[in-house]
């Protein structure tokens, strides 16, 4: 499969679409609004450069707070990972809390902490605030345990999460075999604050929400140049071009060469998802009866939800090689008979693939290079909740000069040996992917 856009048109409105093919995309996604390209200049407050969540958030909060935002894309709102990923709105970050106070000290740690936790919250909260039609379900995440050692695991974060209040639950084999529809776990953690949505709704309905609110979003618009300008900048696009005092980059894991030396801070990765036909009645009863999504503790993680239209949506097999191979997807459907064995016969009926940002410390990254310049990047997979979270962070940030922001910033750090990355992180994979199937 091919990231090129092919134009689309959609079947919604007859509007052209660059979104790739993906169940997301083909149902029940709304009609994409009608954006304009960027043609002349706009001067503003803030340019935002990508409309995945956090550039669409980013707008919404601004235009939100009265401050003139302009958004472009290179595609359309939602074309990156925030149009195709699992739609899974999980609270927390990928690392422990310990690891966040011995990086940022104890206390603006546990502030981060307690900030990523509540993501989730924030997001249900925004849902609700603008009304935003996009299949939410608050039905709970569930994380298994492929072998037993990460099992004990799983209990020790069960504890600390009951420590803090949340009402989480253990679960043994059997209780993850009702729960879920799969007797491959040895058991698990639910965390009922966990909740799954589709993810193209949900971010044209962002997007819906910033142009109500009076932000302005272009597409096919991608910025190719950033210069200083007076005392803020210019983003040049092909045929316009902003002149803002503020420049917000939110390109995650499309992030190309616009800031120098940023797109050697992240090690982009594809994900692959696939969705079966739609479940029938006797599938519906034993898998994910509840809509609970659901991952796994295998080093190359494996994760699901119910769609909205009772498919079973499984996503996993990372690759470093961003080429979609049609080997990765044979890999993923056999796994997922594996854990499902009533699903046997039940047709693919969607294959597609998204770009995933990771950072080497796994904590998403805010930073500041020059001023009047913000990036936040680095999701490593772990973005639908945190992705919304930090817009507010970002406009926040914006509307308050004086103020620190309420997520730490961090110095741009390349990667050491980054274009020759791909080679070493592939031997990575074949490494994690030998340790899951031996149980380690
Ligand atoms: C397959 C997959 C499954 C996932 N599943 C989950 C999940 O279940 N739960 C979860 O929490 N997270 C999940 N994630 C992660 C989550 O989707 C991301 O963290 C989140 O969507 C990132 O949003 P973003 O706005 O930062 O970036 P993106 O949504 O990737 O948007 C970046 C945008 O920048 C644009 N762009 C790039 N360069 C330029 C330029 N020069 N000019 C203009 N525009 C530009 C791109 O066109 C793109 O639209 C998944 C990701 C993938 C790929």
């Amino acid at each position: 499969m091919n990231e090129t856009p092919a134009l689309l048109r959609s079947a919604a409105n007859g509007s052209e679409t660059s979104m790739p093919p993906s169940l997301w995309a083909a149902v029940a996604a709304p009609p994409a609004p009608a954006y304009d390209r960027l043609i002349g200049r706009r001067t503003t407050e803030v340019a935002v450069i990508g409309a995945g969540y956090t550039g669409l958030s980013t707008a919404l909060h601004l235009a939100a707070a009265g401050i003139e935002a302009v958004l472009i894309d290179t595609h359309e709102p939602g074309w990156g990972a925030s149009g195709r990923n699992g739609g899974q709105v999980l609270p927390g970050l990928r690392v422990a809390k310990s690891t966040l106070q011995r990086k940022f000290g104890t206390d603006f740690g546990n502030r981060v902490y307690g900030l990523a936790e509540g993501a989730a919250q924030f997001l249900y909260d925004l849902v609700d605030e603008h009304q935003i039609e996009c299949d939410l379900m608050q039905g709970g995440s569930v994380r298994l345990a492929h072998t037993k050692s990460a099992l004990e695991m799983l209990r020790e974060n069960h504890a600390a999460l009951v420590a803090e209040g949340v009402g989480a639950r253990f679960l043994d084999a059997r209780e993850v075999a009702e729960l879920v529809g799969s007797r491959a776990y040895l058991g698990g953690r639910l965390d009922p604050r966990g909740g799954t949505l589709h993810p193209l709704k949900y971010a044209r309905g962002l997007a819906a929400a910033a142009l109500r609110r009076g932000a302005s979003i272009y597409q096919r618009s991608p910025a190719i140049a950033l210069a200083r300008e007076g005392r803020g900048w210019r983003v040049t696009s092909m045929e316009g071009d902003i002149v803002a005092r503020y420049v917000v980059i939110a390109t995650n894991g499309y992030t190309d060469g616009l800031w120098p030396k940023l797109a050697a801070t992240l090690l982009p990765v594809h994900s692959f998802q696939i969705a079966t036909a739609p479940l029938d009645e006797a599938q519906r009863a034993s898998i994910l009866p509840e809509r609970t999504c659901f991952s796994d503790t295998r080093r190359l993680i494996l994760y699901g939800q119910r769609s909205g239209d009772h498919r079973l949506v499984l996503g996993g097999r990372a690759s470093f090689t961003l080429v979609d191979r049609a080997a990765d997807y044979d890999v993923l459907r056999r796994v997922l008979v594996g854990l499902f064995p009533q699903l046997a016969a039940t047709p693919i009926e969607y294959r597609w693939v998204g770009r995933v940002a990771l950072t080497p410390d796994f904590i998403p990254h805010l930073h500041t290079p020059a001023p009047g310049v913000m990036i936040c990047v680095g999701f490593n997979g772990k973005g639908v909740a945190m992705t919304t979270l930090m817009g507010k962070v970002l406009a926040d940030f914006i509307r308050m000069p004086g103020e620190p922001p309420a997520y730490p910033i961090t110095e741009m750090r390349p990667i050491p040996l980054h274009p020759i990355r791909q080679p070493a992180l592939h031997i990575a994979m074949q490494y994690h992917t030998l340790m899951d199937r031996i149980g380690r």
